[in-house]
């Protein structure tokens, strides 16, 4: 018996990539300036160029302009911090995105660093870490990553204003949980980060209003670690075995059982997945702002 509301990802970042468009249309007329997204892919991984052209895709679609640039998997790490250093210099490129996993002979730490931190998009550049976590607003505000940047609009949209709520993030990669938790924080939540170690991970997760899992283990989450009436963000994408040869995704989050007792939960498909790079162009939007000294534009409502 689902009786939560579904939070619709897909809708969401539709509303989001129009609210892009409509701001990019402005830009260009009335400033004469294009915001510019650069994509560097390392490499054929199947599933990063599944990504990296859909962002190209979107990015064009919201009426900016798309620079793809794609090196061998035998690329050397001075090759690509040489292309990171042309994108930094270039002033039509207000956004950079290096494509991950990088291969094994590239240090990816080195790459990130070596990203102007106002043109990191990703937002995974230890500036925009520490701007995150301090705090920081006007020119020096972040960029914060865009999957859980997306998270926060839908719980946002769906709640208002969550101070005071009881937030439990699942996870603590610097793309997911550690960012989370910091934006979760800075709408004055309660913050627990748990974890591989957490002792009683489902005690802990009955305590959360907002309950945001990102840990890449399949269905992990049962019903009974829901509290009533809790709002379930589920970021993880797991591809599971269905039988007869299938495969389908499912979540951190055995759906069915938590939308029994939860208020609202993402699924997956639908849920948090469409949000990141509608958040990515927003970000990209953002970025083109600041380095021309306009005023940012509110993209996440409205
Ligand atoms: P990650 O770097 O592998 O981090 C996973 C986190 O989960 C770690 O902090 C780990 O704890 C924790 N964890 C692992 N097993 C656990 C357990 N049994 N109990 C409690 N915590 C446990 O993964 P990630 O990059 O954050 O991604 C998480 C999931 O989100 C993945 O399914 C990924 O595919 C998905 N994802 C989706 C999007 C999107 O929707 N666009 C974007 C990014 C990621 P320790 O630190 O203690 O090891």
């Amino acid at each position: 018996a689902v009786s939560a509301t579904r939070i619709d990802g897909k809708v969401f970042a539709q509303t989001l990539r129009g609210r892009v468009g409509a701001a990019v249309g402005r830009l260009k007329a009335e400033q004469g300036l294009t915001p510019g997204l650069a994509v560097v892919l390392v490499g054929e991984d199947p599933a990063s160029q599944v990504y990296v052209r859909s962002k190209g895709k979107q990015t064009l679609e919201a009426g900016m302009n798309s620079f793809e640039h794609r090196l061998p998997d035998t690329a050397s790490q001075a090759e690509l911090l040489a292309k990171v250093a042309e994108l930094n210099a270039d002033p039509a490129v207000h956004g950079i995105l290096v494509q991950l996993p990088l291969p094994g002979q590239i240090d990816t730490q080195t790459v990130i660093a070596a990203i102007d931190p106002d043109k990191d998009v990703d937002g995974f550049h230890v500036i925009n870490a520490g701007r995150l976590m301090t705090g920081a607003s006007g020119a020096s505000a972040p960029s914060v990553p865009c999957t859980p940047l997306g998270c926060l609009m839908l719980l946002k949209d769906r709640l208002g204003d969550l101070s005071g709520l009881n937030a439990v993030v699942v996870g603590r990669s610097n793309i997911v949980g550690k960012p989370m938790a910091q934006l979760l924080l800075a709408e004055s939540c309660t913050v627990t980060i748990a974890h591989s170690r957490t002792r009683d991970l489902p005690a802990v997760c009955r305590g959360a209003d907002i309950l945001v899992a990102a840990v890449g283990r399949p269905e992990m989450v049962r019903g009974d670690w829901v509290k009533p009436g809790a709002t379930v963000i589920d970021v993880g994408i797991n591809r599971i075995d269905a039988g007869d040869g299938k495969t389908r995704l499912v979540g951190d989050v055995a759906f069915d059982e938590a939308a029994a007792v939860a208020g609202a939960i993402t699924p997956v498909p639908g849920g948090v997945g469409p949000m990141t790079i509608a958040v990515l162009l927003a970000n990209t939007v953002t970025a083109a702002c600041r380095q021309n000294g306009l005023a940012v534009p509110d993209l996440s409502a409205g």
